[in-house]
């Protein structure tokens, strides 16, 4: 998911329907924007930015104040009911709520406030925190606080109040939030820094692991919710590198486009091959494949060409229909391929489908041989912190190790990017870990009874 806020513009919600619509690529089911004026007033709905909102509702929506959230489903399904952000009224005043990322012990938490009298409106573990906010006592910041040590997981959270915007990032670092400025002052918080960019904010800094941010007129104030600094650690999700975020986005001060290169030297240097051309998968492994390009000194090429119009293959409900979106979403360039030996050079893998698919069409199109290389680990446990929506059993690299796979997908020859070459890529020789968990299977966080419930669904 993506989330946007804002503070003190007299255009709040139409800058979060532009940042919003730079962070589409975050998520594609539903959208939305909650706006403060006096009051909190909500506009939400299925679909993508651009069908959610006209230009008229973007005007109803008047107000200084706004935070919006674009939505990828892992937790709690697909549905109205479960799109954000949620607007709870309460005797105190409104409070919106938005969330990027994934809690761990939603079920646990949800469990005991259901049996204490709380009646949830979703299927979504992000309304727990609405619930507990108004069951902890004191300053909104002490009670926000309080609710934020009792969440495991993921998380980067917008909470709106008639009074001021709260922004707070797990303890872990594992889902990104970053702060920028506009030139009137305002203070914007969104996803990625994509998103200031379009509406020519600057960027000021990232919000740190374990860290609240209270904004208000023009000022930022800032404390932990964790009780001692060894609580907290940096573990930003690897994923968002390798394939969520926008390459122009920076994170933790890293950009994007350049990890993704830096990631494809690497690949090469583990695993080269003898080939004619290196191509990328359109769009997110353009940056790899031109990185491994570049090391190897084989020619980059443009071999594959994608249907602009084709929405995400990943999240079709079957089989099927995944296999039927790849084919219609991608096409080889004959010219290019032909009679040559192919690097083809992917993100990820995740159910095989793409690369299966991928690795036909080349053939189709003449390639004489396909050398795949994916830019990150095989993927072999399932994420439970907002990114991978798959299960165990869907997880082909959980099943086939790399040769049975290679002969799946009926590749000349198939490798991965290592563990370490991936942090090297990203954070350099002696940088910090990233969460790496769906390649280890070593879990940053407690699972409670995530594994047992996502393998069982
Ligand atoms: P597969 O076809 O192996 O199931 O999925 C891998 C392909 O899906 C890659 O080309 C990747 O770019 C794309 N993809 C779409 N959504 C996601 C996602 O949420 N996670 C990952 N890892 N890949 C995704
Ligand atoms: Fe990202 Fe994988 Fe960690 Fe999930 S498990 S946060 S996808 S690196
Ligand atoms: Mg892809």
């Amino acid at each position: 998911c993506g989330v946007f806020g804002i503070y003190g513009d007299p255009n709040a919600a139409r800058l979060t329907y532009y940042g919003l619509h730079a962070l589409q690529h975050r998520g594609q089911e539903a959208a939305g924007i909650c706006v403060k004026r006096h009051h909190l007033h909500i506009h939400k709905g299925e679909g993508l930015v651009t069908e959610v909102f006209s230009a008229d509702k973007i005007d109803e929506l008047a107000g200084d104040a706004a935070i919006g959230h674009v939505r990828y489903s892992t937790a709690g399904g697909g549905g109205i009911l479960n799109v954000q952000p949620f607007l709870f009224k309460t005797l105190d005043g409104d409070m919106g709520i938005c969330h990027n990322g994934n809690l761990v012990n939603a079920n646990v938490l949800k469990r005991k406030l259901e049996d204490q009298g709380s009646i949830f409106n979703s299927q979504s573990d992000t309304e727990v925190l609405g619930h507990l906010i108004k069951r902890n006592y004191g300053h909104f910041i002490d009670r926000l606080c309080a609710s934020l040590r009792e969440l495991d997981g993921a998380f980067a959270f917008l909470v709106l109040l008639e009074s001021g915007l709260y922004a707070a990032r797990d303890k872990y670092g594992l889902r990104p939030l970053s702060i920028g400025q506009l030139p009137s002052g305002a203070y914007v918080l969104a996803s990625e820094t994509c998103a200031f960019d379009i509406i020519g904010a600057k960027f000021v800094r990232d919000v740190l692991p374990g860290e609240v941010i209270r904004i208000r007129k023009g000022e930022i104030k800032s404390c932990f919710y964790t009780r001692s600094p060894k609580d907290v650690s940096d573990h930003l999700c690897a994923m968002e590198y390798i394939y969520f975020s926008r390459p122009d986005s920076n994170l933790e001060g890293i950009n994007v486009h350049a990890a993704r290169k830096r990631a494809g030297k690497v690949l090469f240097e583990e695993s080269p091959a003898e080939a004619d051309v290196v191509i990328g998968v359109p769009d997110s492994s353009l940056s790899a494949a031109t990185g491994y390009a570049e090391a190897s000194g084989i020619p980059y090429e443009m071999g594959l060409i994608k249907n602009k119009y084709v929405g995400r293959t990943f999240i079709q409900p079957t089989q099927e229909l995944r296999e039927l979106g790849v084919r219609m979403k991608l096409s080889a360039v004959h010219s290019i391929v032909q009679g040559k030996r192919v690097v083809m050079v992917d993100d990820s893998i995740v159910r095989g489908t793409t690369s299966k698919r991928i690795v036909a069409l080349l053939k189709e199109a003449g390639a004489t041989e396909v050398h795949v290389r994916i830019a990150s680990p095989a993927i072999k446990f399932p994420c439970f912190y907002g990114v991978d929506t798959s299960t165990l059993e869907e997880l082909i690299s959980h099943r086939m190790d790399v040769d049975a796979l290679c002969d799946y997908i009926q590749a000349d020859s198939l490798a991965f990017i290592s563990v370490e070459g991936l942090s090297k890529s990203v954070r350099g020789e002696n940088g910090d870990a990233l969460c790496c968990s769906c390649f280890t299977g070593d879990y940053v966080t407690k699972l409670y009874d995530s594994f047992d419930k996502a393998n069982k669904d």
